[in-house]
């Protein structure tokens, strides 16, 4: 027996309903906001995460899925995430000369070698949307504003957007300045990543998950403490903007943000109550990601909302999924001719739009009714050999016992 692959999922019909029921929220909510879908490929070069994600931060230097390619001198990955890629789409179309904004959104899967755990998958479902050439606290708002309206139609209550702004290169010198000398006292505490860190990118100090570091991290100076002046307004204008929207936030200094190309801008969605997977939106402002990877000077801001820890906050605050699709009309049929009929009458109906079912595993008539029963069907139709020469047949409703006779050639259901 061949199992699947640890931290992979199969979705069965009963779960693949959510699924489809919260991408059908999430389409219509991007679509709203003036988002428009963009499909990239599921692998790229390595290079582009290296530099577009950046090759300090934890996805790079532990997470990726990267091979040898057949024919190439060059390694692929699988994608972990989708911003590189859209920027990288965009640069290659030259899209980027068309009036801005330019807005996208996609529902990928994406793939990263981690522990697996609730929320935490090795391939997994997000929900992304990226805005480019849009520099002004608006635009910051806009992306949020749409997160928020996805996670409030999908009906979470104890969801909480904790915001926070990581300034610019220019405030950054100062701000590194201080973090290095604050974990340089602590020295002797540091795990070895943080060790390299310190020196490579002390930024990502702030992201360690190993207690003692954490614990140096939490007293470490705060960015908002040293942001420079246009950074303070666009975070302040931000502020006041979701204000004025109706949108609640808390500022929270703690947000870094595991990904490198983050300026300004960074936030998350976090879910009270489903355990340590819960953040289940995060996103930001990437002023310097398209030029980092070859394209021209172009602000960006977007958000990946991870699919699976949506249910899960669902799941924990009792939010039924949509019920599985019941069908309209059961046909029992007893004897060949009444099975043939019963399938001519099924085709018809389903080519009609309508959701018809009848036996396809030579069931005995009472063994078809049960079944019709467990389904759900709105009604039946029992035909046996009378029925088929006569052409009618009994049509009953299954809620209140009613029936009727109909025309079998012609009958119809809405
Ligand atoms: P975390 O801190 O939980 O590892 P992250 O900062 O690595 O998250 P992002 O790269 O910002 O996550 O991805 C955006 C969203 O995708 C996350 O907020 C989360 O909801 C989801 N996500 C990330 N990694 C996984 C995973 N391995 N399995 C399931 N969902 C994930
Ligand atoms: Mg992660």
């Amino acid at each position: 027996m061949i199992q699947k692959i640890k931290g992979t999922m199969d979705i069965f019909p009963e779960e693949a309903v959510l699924f489809r029921h919260l991408e059908g929220i999430m389409r219509e909510e991007a679509e709203r906001y003036g988002f428009g879908e963009i499909r990239t490929p599921t692998f790229e070069w390595t290079d582009l995460f290296v530099r577009g994600v950046g090759d300090t931060t934890d996805v790079v230097q532990k997470e990726m899925y990267t091979f040898a390619d057949r024919d190439e001198n060059r390694t692929i990955t699988l994608r972990p995430e989708g911003t590189a890629s859209v920027a990288r789409a965009l640069i290659e179309s030259g899209k980027y000369g068309d009036t801005m904004p330019q807005k996208f959104y996609y529902i990928i899967n994406c793939f990263r070698h981690e522990k697996p755990q609730a929320g935490r998958s090795r391939e997994f479902f997000q929900f992304g949307t990226e805005m480019f050439g849009a520099s002004i606290p608006a635009a910051d708002a806009t992306v949020i504003a749409l997160a928020a309206s996805v996670l409030r139609r999908v009906g979470l209550k104890s969801i909480r957007l904790h915001l926070n702004s990581i300034g610019c290169p220019s405030c950054r010198p100062r701000y590194r300045e201080a973090l290095v000398k604050h974990f340089s006292a602590h020295k002797g505490e540091l795990c070895d990543t943080c060790l390299s860190r310190l020196d490579k990118n002390p930024l990502r100090l702030l992201d360690c998950k190993n207690p003692p570091c954490a614990t140096i991290a939490k007293e470490a100076p705060r960015t908002v403490d040293y942001l420079c002046p246009d950074c303070r307004v666009h975070f302040d204008t931000l502020c006041a903007c979701l204000e004025k929207m109706g949108i609640p936030y808390v500022i929270d200094p703690s947000i870094v943000r595991g990904l490198d190309y983050y300026t300004r801008s960074v936030f998350e969605f976090v879910a009270e109550g489903i355990g340590a997977q819960s953040t289940v939106c995060g996103g930001g402002r990437y002023d310097g990601l398209v030029s980092s990877i070859g394209g021209p000077e172009l602000p960006g801001i977007g958000f990946g909302m991870g699919i699976t820890r949506v249910i899960l906050a669902m799941q924990a605050e009792g939010i039924l999924p949509p019920a599985p699709a019941k069908p309209r009309l059961y046909i029992a049929a007893l004897g060949e001719a009444a099975q043939v009929a019963a399938m001519a009458i099924c085709e018809r109906l389903r080519q009609e739009g309508v959701y018809a079912e009848c036996d396809v595993v030579g069931r005995s008539l009472k063994a078809q009714m049960k079944y019709a029963n467990k389904l759900g069907a709105a009604y039946t139709l029992i035909l046996g050999d009378s029925e088929v020469e006569s052409g009618r047949a009994q049509l009953r409703n299954m809620e209140n016992g009613e029936q009727t006779e109909v025309e079998l050639a012609s009958f119809t259901l809405s």
